[in-house]
């Protein structure tokens, strides 16, 4: 069983740690704040071993810090103390750079992940970036921690605010789309309830077929779309509306706001 401690158990670090408890190979070490009840469920739930800060971080071969951006500098002055060099320290903090965690752990092989929210079902599309000191282990032990919860690219640390736009904040674009799917079958006289489940399955069987089609999105599409037929004619109204051209300049502010952040 492989070491790993949480430094933070909010919902991101819960949603890696539902993945890694599945898999049987992990023994799993969670510290937070203030929040003792969180941790005894999390025991409940997953199998967890409630420690205290510096428990987490000496019984543990890999130390992964879930804590919200503001609160990075104070918790990494504080791990600084206790950790050893040879501990991978993998850094889920949306924003923070490698150099600022190179700063405080000059040691130590660093990994920095951007994880989506749909680790919680298993469906994550993780960026992963190689800090210091990363050598084959390490990265193994990235990709095993992230394949568990999903899928994972490496990219380089400027691809990091791209990826951002792209699967970071992506699942929120696919609930608008879906939420207007389904104000526009409500206003063409669905019922709601109906008109929530036709939008959610239909986004869920495209996925699907995205999945596991050998076909691009691109070929998808033309596939189900008659010449002068149904589906034409909306794509057609998409198309004269700029849609591509509003999407790219949506990924784009993302992008923005990602640097502004930093
Ligand atoms: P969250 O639910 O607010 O959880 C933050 C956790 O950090 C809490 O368990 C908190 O403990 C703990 N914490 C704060 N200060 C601490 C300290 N000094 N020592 C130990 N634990 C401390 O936040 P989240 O949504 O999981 O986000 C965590 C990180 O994941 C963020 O940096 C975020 O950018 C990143 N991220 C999140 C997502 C996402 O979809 N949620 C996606 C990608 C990346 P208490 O509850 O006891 O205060």
């Amino acid at each position: 069983m492989q070491k790993i401690g949480f430094i933070g158990a909010g919902n991101m670090a819960e949603a890696i740690i539902k993945g890694l408890a599945t898999t049987g190979r992990y023994e799993i070490r969670v510290t937070n704040r203030s929040n003792q009840v969180k941790l005894e469920k999390m025991r409940e739930q997953y199998g967890v071993i409630p420690a205290s800060f510096t428990e987490t971080i000496k019984d543990s071969e890999i130390i992964l810090l879930a804590v919200k951006p503001k609160d990075v500098n104070e918790v990494m002055s504080k791990i600084s103390e206790v950790i050893s060099d040879n501990q991978l320290f993998i850094s889920v903090a949306a924003g923070i750079p490698l150099a600022l965690l190179e700063r405080h752990l000059p040691r130590n092989p660093l990994v920095r992940a951007m994880p989506n929210t749909s680790s919680a079902v298993m469906h994550s599309m993780t960026g992963l970036v190689k800090g210091q000191g990363v050598g084959e282990k390490d990265t193994k032990d990235a990709e095993n921690i992230f394949g568990a919860v999903g899928r994972f690219v490496w990219v380089a640390e400027e691809q990091m605010n791209p990826l951002i736009a792209m699967s970071g904040s992506g699942p929120a674009y696919f609930y608008l789309f879906t939420e207007a799917l389904v104000k526009a079958g409500v206003e063409m006289g669905v019922s709601l309830e109906v008109a929530e489940i036709l939008a959610k399955e239909t986004i869920i069987g495209a996925a699907k077929m995205l999945d596991t089609s050998d076909k691009s999105p691109s070929e998808l599409r033309v596939a189900v779309t008659s010449p002068k037929g149904t589906t034409q004619e909306a794509l057609n109204v998409f198309w004269e509306n700029g849609l591509e051209e509003l999407v790219a300049r949506a990924a784009k502010a993302c992008k923005a706001r990602a640097e502004e952040m930093e």
